[in-house]
């Protein structure tokens, strides 16, 4: 850090005080529980609060970045060099209208499930067991079996990378498979959302089915990401990895789950570089065997370019990037 970046990181910290924590470790923010620290750790308390971070960075051209709840995310043993911002406090709201709802992007996705199922609010029981934010759902388009956020979307709010404020139609966001090309690069604050009428106890009985179906097919003993890479058309990640061989194979303590082969587990006290190198690991298994390069669906926070560059497509190659 040089002297002019010192004073700015005192300054954010003399600013924002017991919302903002310099060198922040981030596996304590990552469901891979995995990552080193960031720079700062913001949980603005206000939207006022959010854009004037947002700004400040802006000025000084220091990198930031949103973590819902890092469910989707592998952080670098280095961390990350700038501002790491939480919208739990700032953009945690749900107001209803009807059957309209206005969410925070940083309400955790299953206080949305809940808070549906009490009221009798159909349409997101497909989301019941996905963990994280209804930030993170709307940048990653999150969704199984058979749906996905973006159909209920109506509207997302959000800030561009000078902190002003922009409303997107759903068409604009661009959602489609695991991705939302409209949205790249901004700060959400939140959405709206349609939902149908429902009966509380269905609903219940619904999110109940998904979550046994969760816990029989899924490996959620060891911190993971969920699903490592997309699904490739007409085909499965998981299926490609198992028919390659890649079910139990490890570098350090990250292993390929023998349960379900697109879950990368950190079963021992794994490094990002050991699940890095088990991503990249399989990736070119699948692709020696199959002409299939899987891409990546886990976002990666802290990795250099060139790092990067060991996860894209040859030439030829296949990819499951919709
Ligand atoms: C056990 C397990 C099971 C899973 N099952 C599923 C599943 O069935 N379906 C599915 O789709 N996903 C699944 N996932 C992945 C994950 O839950 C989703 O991708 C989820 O939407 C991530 O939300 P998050 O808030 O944790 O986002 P993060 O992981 O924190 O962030 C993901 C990306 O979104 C960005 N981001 C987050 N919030 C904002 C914001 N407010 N503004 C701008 N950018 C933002 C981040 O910068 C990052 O690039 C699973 C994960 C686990 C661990």
């Amino acid at each position: 850090m040089t002297k002019a970046e010192t004073t700015f990181w005192q300054l954010l910290k003399r600013r924002f005080g017991a919302s903002c924590w310099l060198n922040e470790p981030l596996w304590r923010h990552t469901a891979y529980r995995v990552g080193g620290p960031a720079d700062a750790f913001i949980k603005p308390a206000t939207l006022q609060d959010l854009q004037e971070v947002i700004h400040w960075c802006y000025r000084e051209g220091v990198p930031f970045q949103v973590l819902g709840k890092g469910a989707n995310v592998l952080v670098h043993d280095r961390g990350y060099r700038g501002v790491i911002l939480s919208l739990e406090t700032c953009c945690g709201d749900i107001r209803r209208k009807g059957r309209v709802l206005t969410v925070g992007a940083g309400v955790p996705v299953q206080k949305l499930v809940a808070y549906c199922e009490e009221r009798g609010l159909a349409g997101l029981q497909f989301m019941s067991g996905i963990p994280g934010t209804v930030g993170g759902a709307l940048m990653m388009n999150a969704g199984a079996f058979g749906g996905e956020i973006g159909d209920r979307v109506l509207w997302v709010e959000a800030l561009n990378r000078q902190g002003r404020r922009r409303r997107i139609s759903r068409e604009q966001a661009g959602f489609g498979y695991r991705r939302a090309t409209g949205l790249r690069g901004l700060v959400l604050l939140g959405c709206r959302l349609h939902l149908e009428e429902g009966s509380p106890d269905q609903l219940r009985q619904q999110r109940q089915a998904i979550v046994l179906r969760r816990e029989k097919n899924q490996p959620l003993d060891y911190p993971s990401c969920g699903s490592v890479f997309k699904r490739p058309p007409g085909e499965y990640a998981g299926r490609l990895i198992e028919r390659a061989g890649g079910k139990g194979l490890r570098v350090g303590g990250a292993m390929v789950s023998p349960k379900h082969a697109n879950f990368i587990l950190n079963v021992a006290g794994a490094t990002a570089r050991d699940i890095f190198h088990l991503i990249v690991t399989v990736q070119q298994r699948v692709y020696r065997q199959t002409g299939v390069w899987l891409a990546p669906e886990v976002k990666f926070i802290g990795f250099s370019e060139q790092e990067l560059q060991q996860l894209e497509k040859p030439e030829n190659g296949t990819t499951s990037e919709g």
